[in-house]
């Protein structure tokens, strides 16, 4: 089943402003009609408004969700055509929303729009396909929530956009490819999350998006961190720290943490650097943000980050219970040492 959102894979230039719009899927096929040579049978279904990804929302992570849960039973797997700029976020909720999948969930779009001569999309459209419907021995190759994305198919909690320009787009700094593409579809099955076949799909819809990321810089000024830490409703900060989890030790900042966390707002630690982990206690300058009850967010992306803190948010745990799940992998998100 092709689940299509937007994105630039099917954007045309609106002829008033000359801007990128999103457009219909049909165009899409058009464009792409060796598909068919494959002789799968397909379905596709539109999610609208399609939109650029920048206007995706929580509501479509939760319609994705249940359009898989409709057709679970009658698809091998599931492809969503999404914009690149928030894609690493959708891959992520879906990868929460979605427990106990045992069939492909797989994210691509492009870099091009699909109409146009050097256009990444085909290639991306093609390989999708062509993983999310592999099987070996009656089984899918790749049960799980992935982005594939110029040849390299990536474990979607695990991906950042790290290039608005070439079309390399994604990279996963911590986790390596689950499949590369070259002259041969190269799986690398140790890598994949390996699932109980006999499971039925649950997902979970309830999001709570009541969170803030707070990224520190020298120079923060009380006022803002202030201003944030109080803001009506909030729930959980992603505190996007230096280095291996770092932070100011200026009294005036550990006050403002030790307060929200007596108030019950559960804070996050992870890192400015796309590489590596949060390590508290490593450094004395992060010895405060231990003593404040911060979690670690071990090598999460902030992308993962945001859409495990909105899941478990969610479930309407008590913070003690939350900051549990926060240290545990949930579907391969974090690597703990
Ligand atoms: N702005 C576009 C989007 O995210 C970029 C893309 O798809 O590549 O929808």
């Amino acid at each position: 089943m092709i689940i299509y959102t937007g994105g630039t894979i099917g954007m045309i230039n609106n002829p008033d402003t000359q801007s990128l719009t999103p457009f219909d899927f049909e165009q899409i096929l058009r464009h792409v009609p060796e598909i068919e040579k494959y002789g799968y049978k397909f379905s596709a279904v539109t999610i609208p408004p399609v939109v650029d990804s920048s206007n995706i929302k929580p509501a479509t992570w939760i319609r994705i969700a249940e359009i898989i849960q409709e057709g679970y039973d009658n698809y091998d797997g599931f492809i969503i055509l999404h914009g690149t700029d928030t894609m690493a976020f959708s891959a992520s909720a879906l990868s929460f929303m979605l427990e106990d999948l045992n069939k492909p969930v797989i994210f691509t779009g492009s870099q091009l729009p699909v109409s146009t001569l050097r256009t990444d999309a085909r290639e991306n459209l093609i390989s999708t396909i062509e993983i999310a419907a592999a099987d070996k021995d009656g089984r899918p190759m790749v049960p799980e929530v992935c982005i594939y994305f110029e040849f390299k198919l990536l474990r979607g909690n695990r991906t950042t956009k790290q290039n608005a320009e070439d079309f390399n787009a994604f990279h996963s700094p911590n986790y390596p490819p689950l499949a590369e593409s070259g002259v041969h579809m190269r799986y690398h099955p140790e890598r994949i999350l390996s699932k109980p076949v006999h499971t039925d799909l649950k997902i979970h819809t309830q999001l709570d998006m009541n969170i803030a990321i707070l990224k520190i810089f020298p120079g923060i000024t009380e006022n803002v961190v202030k201003a944030m830490l109080n803001s009506p409703g909030l729930k959980a900060v992603i505190l996007e720290t230096f280095g291996a989890g770092n932070a100011p030790t200026d009294p005036w900042f550990y006050r403002q943490l030790k307060e929200a966390a007596d108030k019950g707002i559960i804070f996050l630690n992870i890192t400015q650097c796309t590489q590596g982990r949060v390590e508290m206690g490593r450094y004395e300058t992060s010895e405060h943000l231990l003593r404040a009850g911060v979690a670690s967010g071990h090598d999460i992306t902030p992308e993962a980050a945001v859409a495990k803190l909105m899941f478990l948010l969610g479930m309407g745990l008590a913070p003690e219970e939350l900051k549990l799940l926060l240290n545990k992998p949930i579907n391969g998100e974090i690597t703990i040492l």
